[in-house]
């Protein structure tokens, strides 16, 4: 997570922000029996945590990093996911910086595009180690075990759904307002690239949600509303993870988040929703944010709901239609 809502924080000292199932043996002496759907497995969650965090700090253009994508590819390609990568190079305060985001797609009966994104690079820290174990080692986590049930589906969605881990999303400055402007920010590189990639190749138009998850894995799980994200779609993941018991998790407070990577989709008309807990995470963009933070309950929580939010989303989508929202912002 970047130092997030300019309007609201600009200028604020950082203190006052906030396995697998057994296969079926079948034999002759007993029936068949089906085997069951693969559900989300926070174990598995956990274990991508861990690895994350062994490659050491993981910022844009490092060998770090390029571990990281490596690992994150090359299990998706065992989820039978297809992936590819959207490369470029980012014009930074510390130069240029490769990038790329890492791109699965889990294709459905129809092209209408549902996104489910978190970032994988960590923030830069000069005389910091920082590792990032929910900030994003558990978004990335829960995403990645989200693709391989996913990929794990027999029966093809009604749309298709689309896993994005972006680059870049955190800044190289140490706060928002030291570096960058408004027409060119010092954070959100890898989405505000991706979002011109896919105006360019005419995909915003059939993509009609966009599900950010960031900082999500804190054991003490609270996640209150984005004001910023579109309300529909956040009502839905709200209302699931509610009747799925988590009503305590699914909180109404507002989470005072602005400037994610969610928001260079919302500037394009797509509705998109930020998951992500950050005032009251206290060891945001701190040395201390280590793997006993986070916990595989609190990645499940997410993982499952939305899984469950899924095909909610598409049944809105296909009975509503919901206008796109008139394109009023230039992206970059
Ligand atoms: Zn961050």
């Amino acid at each position: 997570m970047v130092l997030v809502a300019p309007l609201l924080f600009w200028g604020c000292p950082k203190d006052n922000l906030p396995s697998r199932p057994r296969a079926t043996v079948s034999s002759s002496t007993r029936p068949i029996t089906p085997s069951p759907p693969v559900a989300f497995n926070g174990d598995r969650a956990m274990d991508h945590v861990k690895k994350q965090i062994d490659f050491g700090p993981r910022p844009p253009d490092t060998e770090q990093l390029a571990k990281t994508r490596a690992y994150i590819t090359n299990e998706l390609k065992s989820y039978g996911l297809t992936v590819s990568l959207d490369e470029f190079t980012a014009k930074t305060p510390q130069g240029e910086k490769k990038m790329a985001n890492i791109v699965a797609e889990i294709p459905g009966e129809t092209k209408t595009l549902i996104l489910i994104t978190s970032h994988y690079d960590t923030k830069f820290y000069k005389d910091m180690n920082f590792v990032g174990a929910n900030d994003p080692a558990a978004s990335v986590g829960t995403l990645m075990e989200i693709g391989r049930v996913l990929g794990n589906r027999k029966e093809k969605a009604k749309v298709t759904y689309r896993l994005v881990f972006f680059d870049g999303e955190e800044s190289f400055c140490e706060g928002w307002s030291e570096c960058g402007n408004e027409q060119s920010p010092d954070n959100t590189y890898g989405s505000r690239h991706y979002v011109s990639q896919m105006r360019a190749r005419n995909e915003l138009e059939t993509t009609r949600a966009m599900i950010l998850l960031d900082m999500m894995g804190y054991k003490n799980l609270e996640l209150g509303r984005d004001p910023t994200s579109t309300r529909w779609l956040q009502d839905i993941i709200w209302q699931t993870g509610r009747s799925l018991g988590y009503d305590k998790v699914f909180v109404d407070r507002e989470e005072g988040v602005g400037g994610d990577d969610h928001d260079p989709f919302i500037s394009a008309g797509v509705a998109a929703v930020d998951i992500i807990q950050l005032t009251s995470y206290p060891h945001w963009h701190r040395a201390d944010d280590t793997i006993d933070k986070v916990s595989a309950q609190s990645m499940k929580i997410v993982g499952e709901t939305i899984l469950a939010s899924l095909p909610r989303i598409a049944e809105y989508i296909i009975k509503n239609n919901p206008q796109k929202v008139p394109n009023t912002k230039t992206i970059q």
